[in-house]
């Protein structure tokens, strides 16, 4: 892939951003067929009171509403954790064509853990998924998130 840009430092910066505000460091980032971010996010389930409020549905919500439209081909996500089940569902209804992640979850995911929404008979719309991106960088953002609030 020589024209292959990774963005996920941006959706780590979207992680850390998220950290200071005292949400759980996740962030994603949406980029358009022709590689430009359409949108970015981090987690806001706090701030918002909505548990739907992770970054991949937020940066999904954004994404759509810039381009007027309930779909999002040839879209990438970004995003540096596993996708919950629920995040995973809204991935294949918005049909983001590529969805590249940093660190597993075993505990939350839905993508190659736990439901594994695309390999579900009911999911009609599988993205490629590219996974271990940065995975050090999102997991010690996460663990350091955790042991400080103990
Ligand atoms: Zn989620």
């Amino acid at each position: 892939m020589a024209d292959f840009t990774s963005h996920m430092a941006q959706a780590l910066a979207e992680a850390r951003a998220a950290a200071e505000r005292g949400e759980v460091p996740v962030g994603a980032v949406v980029i358009a067929p022709d590689g430009r971010v359409v949108a970015a996010a981090g987690n806001r389930t706090r701030a918002d009171r909505d548990p739907t409020a992770h970054a991949e549905i937020l940066a999904i919500r954004a994404a759509c509403a810039a381009l007027g439209s309930e779909r999002l081909p040839g879209h990438a996500l970004w995003v540096t954790l596993e996708p919950c089940p629920m995040c995973a569902a809204a991935i294949s209804a918005a049909r983001i064509e590529r969805l590249y992640f940093g660190a597993e979850d075993p505990r939350m995911g839905g993508v190659i853990h736990g439901a594994q929404i695309f390999r579900h008979p009911q999911c009609h719309h599988r993205p490629q998924v590219y996974d271990g991106i940065r995975a050090a960088e999102a997991r010690a953002l996460l663990q350091s998130f955790f042991e400080s609030r103990r």
